[in-house]
């Protein structure tokens, strides 16, 4: 008798090919010595992937064909696709990555000046709440492989002119990234190292809500990556309302966590402050944040609120940014108010995600 089975369709990323940005470099040794290939030439393929730039394996031309036609027959090396991409005046360049599973997700190219910085995400979507917040609005589907963060680095690595270098990244993208620590070091890992991107690490920003017992592990890992904190209010009656993840932490806990990092690290604190008009840019606030930060010595940096579509928040009016900018900086507040790069182009986190799904479903 034979058993009738159901048929499964076979999905485009489902063809038994591994992802190589996942595969450690000594596994892809142990691979190429199991095909009768000699080790060294799994430093070649990592050059021609980090420092040549290629998106394919085609393009590895000093490969022996028949190691190229192995390697796409066992592998593949980009697993995303870029589905929409938008270019600003200012040079800011951001793209919509589609995932071999059809989630998207966003990443941001800025020019400015010799720098070339790049935000990526870390998740599709988000479980934060931030309730002004495009990237969480449906919540989290699921985590990036430290694979898909490589390559939306790569995707913009991609848009530079061959002189020109990558020199900064910040994990600022969709997502949170401490809450997907793993891959999100693994990625970075082949962003720092000499070997893949080699971007210091002191180039390098994980931007976090504020879980202290990730930071602890970011800490103990002892990289010095900069971390920057989520705040976007001094007290916890306020924060409970904006970041909903901290009626379980409270903001005490986390200026704690952040103390610790800095111990740990030595590097400088930043603290993320979105200014939202009428809600936490009043004198009371500015007051507060003088009280927790003054002392400190960390950066507090200030990013007038990106209007998010059918969102009830606003950008606060010119006089009220600057009525607060003075009295932090009366305050001995170290303050640093951002400048709305790349606005134009939906690119604050989660907003072209947002908008291509409102242009095709809303
Ligand atoms: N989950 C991480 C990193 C992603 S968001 C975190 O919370 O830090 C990166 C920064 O952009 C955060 O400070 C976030 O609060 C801020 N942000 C989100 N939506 C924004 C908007 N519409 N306008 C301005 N900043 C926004």
């Amino acid at each position: 008798m034979v058993d009738l089975l159901p048929v499964v369709q076979k999905r485009a990323d489902d063809d038994g090919r591994r992802h190589l940005l996942n595969v450690d470099f000594a596994e892809l040794q142990q691979w190429l010595a199991e095909i009768g290939e000699r080790p060294f030439r799994a430093g070649q393929i990592r050059q021609w992937i980090y420092h040549r730039r290629a998106s394919d394996f085609a393009a590895m031309t000093d490969l022996p064909a028949k190691l190229r036609q192995r390697l796409s027959e066992s592998f593949v090396l980009f697993r995303s696709t870029i589905s929409s991409e938008q270019r600003s005046s200012d040079g800011t360049e951001k793209l919509l990555v589609r995932l071999a599973d059809g989630g998207e997700v966003e990443c941001v190219l800025l020019r400015d000046g010799n720098r070339r910085s790049i935000c990526v995400s870390s998740q599709v979507g988000c479980a934060m709440g931030c309730v002004f917040c495009a990237s969480g609005l449906d919540g989290v589907e699921r985590n990036l492989t430290g694979g898909e963060i490589l390559e939306q680095m790569l995707w913009l690595q991609q848009r530079l002119a061959p002189e020109e270098r990558l020199s900064h990244i910040v994990m600022m993208g969709m997502g949170e990234p401490l809450a997907n620590l793993d891959q999100v070091l693994r990625a970075l890992e082949l962003a720092r190292t000499s070997e893949g991107l080699g971007i210091s690490p002191r180039r390098i920003t994980i931007s976090t809500v504020g879980l202290p017992p990730a930071i602890d592990r970011l800490a103990r890992y002892a990289v010095p990556y900069n971390l920057a904190v989520s705040l976007h209010a001094p007290n916890d009656e306020l924060r409970n309302r904006l970041v909903p993840v901290n009626r379980r932490i409270g903001v005490e806990a986390v200026m704690d966590a952040a103390d610790r990092y800095f111990a740990a690290s030595g590097r400088r604190l930043t603290f993320e402050y979105v200014l939202l008009g009428g809600i936490n840019d009043t004198p009371e606030c500015a007051a507060e944040l003088v009280d927790l930060l003054g002392r400190r010595g960390s950066l507090l940096n200030v990013i007038p609120y990106n209007p998010v579509a059918g969102l009830p928040y606003r950008t606060p009016s010119g006089a009220a940014i600057s009525r607060f900018r003075e009295a932090l900086e009366r305050g001995g507040v170290n303050v640093q108010f951002r400048q709305r790069k790349g606005s134009e182009i939906d690119a604050a986190c989660g907003q072209l995600r947002r908008n291509r799904a409102g242009a095709e479903f809303g």
